[in-house]
């Protein structure tokens, strides 16, 4: 048989995608056919001309709504404003690195809010949904840091780990039914969360922003490159394709070997 990927008729709710990975993974799953819903906490006429311009150029529905992931409710009021959710990334996060003495308390309880609690969240607002469609893709946006530890960024280790659980929770609450849960986990990806946390590396380590990218970021990562946006995108609407229907409950990494060390 063919491997063919075709989302027509599906609607993917992506949380924080207006930049990075949560953009590259909307771009692709537009190009594989599906309708889209892209968020972010902004309500910028930006974020509107980039649903625009993403409907005009691979020619589905595409939606921007605002809605603050740190909230509960809002997580939730999110996949219902959509209306329909066939397919769910969980991919909104913010990072912040810091000794735990020294960690600022509303730091780690935003990063435990955003990377790990909004994902249970939309989860328990998608699934119905799925179940109603008969076939749902909830995919977990965790990271090599689901997997692995560094020192100075507990809140996000903490929640990615927590992420990780929760995927395989929501893969045997569906294992019965054509839904299937997974969570990708990127090693290091050239984005803003990454271009951010450069200058408190470079304070923690006392190093240059060349000698962090090398000794620190790229150190861990044996391919010394960056993964992209398109693979996260590319990965994502793997997951989606009839290929990957009993893929569930488990993790992909797409960390260029991180985890194989
Ligand atoms: P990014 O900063 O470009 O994207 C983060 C997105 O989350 C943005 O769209 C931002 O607007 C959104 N966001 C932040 N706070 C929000 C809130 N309160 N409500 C709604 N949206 C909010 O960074 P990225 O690298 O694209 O990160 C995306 C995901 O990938 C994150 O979960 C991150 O932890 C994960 N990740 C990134 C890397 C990497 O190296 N870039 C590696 C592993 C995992």
């Amino acid at each position: 048989m063919a491997f063919e990927i075709s989302l027509a008729g599906k609607t993917a709710i992506i949380t924080g995608s207006n930049s990075g990975i949560g953009l590259g993974i909307a771009w692709e799953l537009a190009r594989a056919g599906a309708d889209i819903v892209l968020n972010s906490f902004t309500d910028n006429t930006d974020d509107h001309a980039l649903a625009a311009e993403m409907a005009k150029s691979a020619g589905v529905k595409v939606q921007y709504i605002q809605a603050d992931m740190s909230k509960g409710d809002q997580c939730r009021h999110l996949i219902a404003q959509a209306g329909r959710c066939d397919i769910l990334i969980n991919n909104a996060g913010i990072q912040h690195v810091a000794p735990i003495p020294d960690f600022p308390v509303e730091k780690w309880d935003a990063i435990i809010a955003i990377n790990m609690s909004s994902a249970f969240h939309t989860t328990a607002a998608a699934l119905p949904m799925m179940r109603a469609a008969g076939w749902g893709r909830v995919i977990n946006i965790a990271s090599a840091h689901g997997l692995t530890a560094s020192p100075f960024k507990s809140a996000y280790i903490a929640a990615k780990h927590g992420v990780v659980g929760l995927t395989k929770t929501t893969a045997l609450e569906t294992a019965q039914e054509p839904i299937t849960a997974n969570a990708i986990c990127p090693g290091y990806v050239l984005t803003p969360i990454v271009e951010k946390q450069i200058p408190d590396t470079m304070k923690e380590y006392n190093m240059s922003r060349e000698e962090v990218i090398e000794k620190v970021m790229l150190t861990r990562q044996p391919s010394k490159q960056f993964a992209t946006v398109e693979q996260m995108g590319g990965t994502a609407t793997f997951l989606c394709s009839d290929a990957a229907a009993q893929i569930t409950g488990t993790t992909i990494s797409v960390d260029g070997g991180w985890t194989a060390l």
